[in-house]
């Protein structure tokens, strides 16, 4: 059969997709030595912090991820204080409400033997001006005995004391039964389910001539399999199933690519709605290149398409067997100049006309698919974090230097990130994160997306 060609202006690139929707944050606010890291670990079901405990010593704020009774939220520890601020009480009113900023609720930790203090007080305060539901927690209630005492901190002012000895155990499931309830309503929906799944979808794009079809018929040759159908799925007509590196893939929408071979095309295949619906079908994309032209800006167009579309993208040089010492060396030029927008796209150079390193293919098309789906877990993300952010911090910004208080990975494919932060911070910053974050964590192959979330 052959190419049907749709005629069709550029699309219009698709909107940036920067809305996330962060699971829910429980904040931990109160004075030292009052339990609060006992009671995150006890949250999230850890018997020691992998923070520095001496006191005294600096512990920034860390978060992670929780999970009760089948809902997902982030816990952040307020621990740290700022060691050698003149008002104490200050600084704790100052702690508490960053973290209360950013959080969805919060966990108000008093010592209930000790009783509410001054600093306690003027924390309260703080916090009843906030519009974010507080639940007071009356921790190390260890026993019945405390009855007396817990009562006694209905005086603060924030409703019932929630007895709890985070050291033990006592009473932390209805509290945290009372923190889902608090809870903003509806969970936000598991971005990425994972399920029975049939081939991982591709798609191939390239501009006219490029080399689409000559190296589908090559895939299909080296493997002798373009299979037609996968048990338990079906797969559109217009795709085809192609064994690379002994997986099925799936190249959508390549009806007529593949006998197409020796016509002349010469259509604008790639500038059709058609090639952008097989990019937002793909998982991953094959951008074909000829590497013995220049880059054109039919290439270009393509290249933002794909990036913006927010899938894996593999860059596939093909007609290596016409590069020469010459053309490599301004390849190796066009590539740093023109490839700026992508640097993280996984490369491979390739001859569908010989066969040379298409088996290549598979690797990169996997490793793009790995990062795609990556997913740095809370705790693990902000330990990095804090420990980047204060080796280089934000610069100041009108006399204040915007502050990351947390950070978190609310979902995949494409990974995406929420700084939660004190003011809005300068694009060059989010930057730096970006390819420190690439430099630690990979994502080799896969667009990341950042989005900041200053506190109102
Ligand atoms: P933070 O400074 O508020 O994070 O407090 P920590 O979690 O570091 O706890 C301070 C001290 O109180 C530690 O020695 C803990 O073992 C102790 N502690 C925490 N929770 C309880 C509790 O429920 N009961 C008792 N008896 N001690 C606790
Ligand atoms: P399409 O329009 O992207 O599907 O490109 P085709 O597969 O039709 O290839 C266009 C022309 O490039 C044909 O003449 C192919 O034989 C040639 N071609 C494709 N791949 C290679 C390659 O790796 N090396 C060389 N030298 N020519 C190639």
């Amino acid at each position: 059969s052959e190419l049907e060609v749709v005629e069709q202006p550029t699309p219009e690139a698709p909107p940036a997709t920067h809305v996330v929707t962060p699971q829910p944050v429980l904040a931990v606010v109160g004075r030292p030595n009052v339990g609060k890291s006992t009671l995150v670990n006890r949250i999230i079901g850890r018997r020691q912090a992998v923070v520095e405990d001496i006191p005294g010593v600096t512990r920034d704020r860390v978060a992670y991820d929780a999970n009760w009774a089948g809902r997902k939220f982030t816990v952040v520890d307020t621990g740290g204080w700022e060691p050698d601020a003149k008002d104490r009480a200050a600084a704790i009113a100052a702690q508490a409400e960053a973290a209360i900023a950013a959080a969805d609720v919060v966990l108000f930790v008093v010592d209930s033997s000790i009783g509410a203090t001054d600093e306690d007080a003027a924390a309260v305060k703080m916090l009843r001006r906030s519009s974010k539901p507080v639940l007071l927690v009356a921790n190390k209630a260890d026993n019945q005995n405390m009855e007396y005492e817990v009562h006694a901190l209905w005086s603060l002012g924030l409703g019932q004391p929630w007895p709890v000895s985070a050291l033990h155990g006592r009473g932390s499931g209805d509290l945290l039964d009372a923190v889902l309830a608090a809870f903003p309503k509806q969970a936000p929906l598991e971005d990425h389910v994972p399920g029975p799944r049939g081939p991982r979808r591709v798609a191939l794009v390239g501009r006219p001539n490029v080399g689409k079809s000559s190296l589908l018929n090559r895939l299909a040759r080296e493997e002798r399999s373009v299979v037609d159908s996968v048990a338990g799925t079906t797969v559109d007509p217009v795709d085809s199933l192609v064994v690379i590196g002994g997986e099925t893939w799936q190249f959508v929408d390549t009806a007529g690519l593949r006998k197409r071979v020796g016509k002349a095309s010469g259509t604008e295949y790639f500038a059709s709605l058609r090639t952008a619906a097989a990019i937002e079908t793909s998982e991953v994309t094959v951008v074909l290149l000829d590497s013995s032209e220049v880059i054109s800006e039919q290439d270009q167009r393509l290249l933002s398409m794909v990036s913006e579309a927010g899938r894996g993208v593999v860059l596939a040089f093909n007609k290596w067997d016409l590069v020469d010492a010459d053309r490599r060396h301004y390849l190796d030029k066009e590539i740093d100049r023109e490839l700026k927008r992508i640097p993280w796209a996984l490369r491979v150079n390739i001859s569908a006309l010989t066969g040379r390193a298409v088996e290549k293919l598979a690797p990169a098309l996997r490793q793009a698919l790995v990062s795609w789906e990556k997913r740095i877990p809370t705790g693990q993300l902000n330990q990095w974090l804090t420990a980047l952010v204060q080796a280089t911090p934000h610069p100041v910004r009108g006399g204040r230097a915007p502050r990351i208080l947390f950070a978190t990975q609310p979902s995949i494919s494409p990974p995406k990130f929420v700084l939660f932060t004190t003011q809005p911070l300068d694009p060059g910053y989010v930057r730096f994160v970006e390819r420190k974050l690439r430099e630690e964590f990979g994502f080799e192959g896969s667009p990341i997306d950042i989005a900041v979330k200053p506190r109102k």
